[in-house]
């Protein structure tokens, strides 16, 4: 029986571990196995390969079930009552990569939108590419206005890893040399529209401090002999990427990091795996390893490794960490400082302005870009001309100029006669600019376990009471109103700012439940992303994070992963782990 025991052990045994296999546990694999690490990645939902597993990639419009791939309301409702407050991006095309509510509880305290997708890849395959780098500014934020702690690590720190990330991923985009948000490794930039170029010289003639720029899109414009080894082209415009795309033209894990991971030998990808705990040794003041539920046999099973890489997205490595509760760890693991769960952050958005832009009518413009423009923050930067008295930190706009009813009618709005008649009248430009603001991080803004609500498998789910305060309010004033400015001053018509109302997590860039920081008593995790009180475990996707910016935040969830693989691989050499 013992022989039995040691040999299943043996089997179940792994220098490395990694929780998720998204955006930051592809990110942890591909480091982890080049660096000659046996790495088992531990995924909750089924296995999604690479084009074979994309099934609607090149459905055309005509083929689809409802128009515009439009999910019937009661679909919508029965299953996918929340991911479809996103508004755009739940689709017939698409469903297969969300999860369904109803099999996915949680409790909202306070409204909270969370957009999840349970399979290998996770949100990877469905997220919009946005990358910018989180700036010097944001950095020392914290410490600057005294709020929350202050990050234990400085943009210098992780720099170099931002071009390495880059450098893989492959990012288009324009330098811009702005302070507020750095230049990277860039891959040539897409073009502007003409109405989006006649808005930057008009706007920036008025607000010079304003830059408009192209997206900086993590897709492949000009693909560089990794990529192409990795069996990725360039991008071709088709904008249908949350399908899956069967190029790799945009960064996903499936395209990409597994792809790089598998071919070392080292990586074994286990699907239908959920984690539950992570197993701690008392004696040894370390983990082991983690228990694992069968999502399709129930069975639960035990894998053990020198060192576990926690990056199964914010909210469910939250939800890990404080159901792995033991006599050292009665409130969750490493919780000493009883910071993991709060301090929930996300994106404000939905607020902004929109315009008609008359005097183009003869111009339009060919393929679907899928990228907008940008305008980088521009509101209290440390000098006296940006600072504003009403709220702190800054917003940015993200948005484009199109077309947008001829565009709808190609994609398949109407048939016969009515869709003909469609396609003879392009439709007036429109133009949009959509803010993106920094939310702080509020000790009360909190996942928290309930017991009295469980998921399929008889595990306990999470409440979440989030809100946004005054200083957010205030911040959405202005965004309407500066948006609002900017289009006027380019001469646009019918210039409408707006309002649609925000529910935290409807940025989709939940951050901050497990944060980093130097002192123990306020903070999860360290300057590595290590756990304070168990130094084998690291936490490297967005509840690491320490404030929230006002930039997307996965490329620099990527390259906090990419570094802390670094560290563990070195601290493991020394026999520290
Ligand atoms: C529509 C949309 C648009 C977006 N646009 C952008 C953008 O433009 N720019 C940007 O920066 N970000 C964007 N995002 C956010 C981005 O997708 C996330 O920040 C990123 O994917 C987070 O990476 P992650 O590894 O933490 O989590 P995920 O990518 O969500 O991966 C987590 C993985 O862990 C698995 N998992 C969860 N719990 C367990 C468990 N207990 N056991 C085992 N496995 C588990 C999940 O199934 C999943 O596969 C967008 C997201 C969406 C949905
Ligand atoms: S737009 Fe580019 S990345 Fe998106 S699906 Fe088309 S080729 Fe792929």
């Amino acid at each position: 029986m013992s022989n039995l025991n040691t040999k299943w052990r043996r089997e179940n045994t792994y220098d490395a571990i990694v929780v998720g296999s998204g955006m930051t546990g592809g990110w942890a694999a591909k480091e982890l196995t080049e660096k000659g690490l046996k790495t088992l990645v531990l995924e909750r939902g089924p296995m999604v390969r690479h084009i074979e597993d994309y099934p609607t990639a090149t459905t055309d419009p005509w083929d689809a079930k409802y128009p515009l791939g439009r999910l019937p309301p009661e679909e919508v409702k029965a299953h996918y009552p929340v991911q479809n407050r996103t508004g755009y991006a739940l689709t017939e095309y698409t469903k297969h990569f969300f999860v369904r509510d109803d099999e996915e509880p949680y409790t909202e305290a306070k409204p909270f939108d969370w957009v999840r997708g349970y399979h290998v890849g996770g949100r990877s395959l469905l997220w919009s590419r946005q990358c910018y780098r989180h700036s010097p500014i944001d950095f020392e934020a914290n410490a600057r206005d005294g709020v929350g702690i202050d990050w234990p690590i400085r943009y210098p720190d992780l720099a170099p890893w931002y071009d390495y990330v880059e450098r893989f991923i492959g990012v288009s985009g324009r330098a811009e040399g702005l302070p507020q948000l750095p230049d990277g490794v860039f891959q040539p930039p897409m073009q502007f529209n003409c109405v989006e170029e006649a808005f930057k010289a008009k706007s920036e003639a008025r607000f010079p401090d304003r830059r408009v720029t192209i997206g900086r899109a993590a897709h492949l414009t000009a693909p560089t002999e990794e990529q192409i080894a990795l069996g990725r082209g360039k991008c071709q415009h088709r904008n249908m990427c949350m399908r899956g795309c069967p190029f790799g033209a945009y960064f996903s894990s499936n395209s990409a990091t597994l792809v790089a991971a598998e071919r070392t030998g080292n990586l074994k990808i286990r699907p239908a795996s959920i984690v539950t705990s992570l197993l701690f040794n008392e004696k040894k003041g370390k983990a082991e390893g983690v228990k694992v539920v069968d999502a399709t046999t129930g069975e639960e099973i035990e894998f053990y490794a020198d060192v576990v890489f926690l990056c199964a997205s914010t909210l469910n490595s939250t939800w890990v960490m404080l159901n792995s509760t033991s006599k050292r760890f009665p409130n969750g693991f490493g919780n000493a400082s009883d910071q993991l769960g709060r301090n929930l952050m996300d994106h404000h958005l939905g607020v902004g302005a929109q315009a008609e832009a008359p005097g183009f009518e003869e111009m339009y413009y060919s393929g679907r870009r899928p990228n907008g423009i940008y305008v980088p923050r521009f509101r209290n930067l440390g000098d006296a001309a940006s600072k504003r008295t009403d709220y702190i930190r800054g917003f940015g706009y993200q948005g484009g100029a199109s077309r947008p009813t001829w565009n709808r009618s190609l994609q398949g709005m109407g048939f016969g006669a009515e869709r003909k008649a469609a396609l003879t009248q392009p439709g007036p430009w429109m133009i949009r600019l959509a803010g993106f603001g920094e939310i702080l991080p509020y000790a009360d803004n909190r996942a928290t376990m309930n017991h009295a609500v469980k998921d399929k498998h008889g595990l306990p789910t999470l409440t979440l009471d989030v809100s946004i305060r005054e200083n957010e309010r205030a911040m959405r004033k202005d965004m309407q109103a500066a948006a609002a400015e900017m289009l006027n001053a380019a001469g646009f018509k019918n210039v409408a700012p707006y309002d649609f109302g925000y529910s935290p997590g409807n940025g989709i860039h939940e951050m901050g439940a497990a944060r980093m920081g130097r002192d123990p008593k306020t903070s999860v995790l360290n300057a590595h992303n290590q756990v304070h009180e168990c130094r084998n475990v690291y936490v490297t996707d967005g509840s690491a994070m320490v404030s929230a910016s006002c930039v997307n935040p996965s490329l620099t969830y990527m390259a906090l992963t990419a570094r802390a693989v670094d560290h563990a691989v070195s601290e493991r050499r020394k026999g520290n782990l």
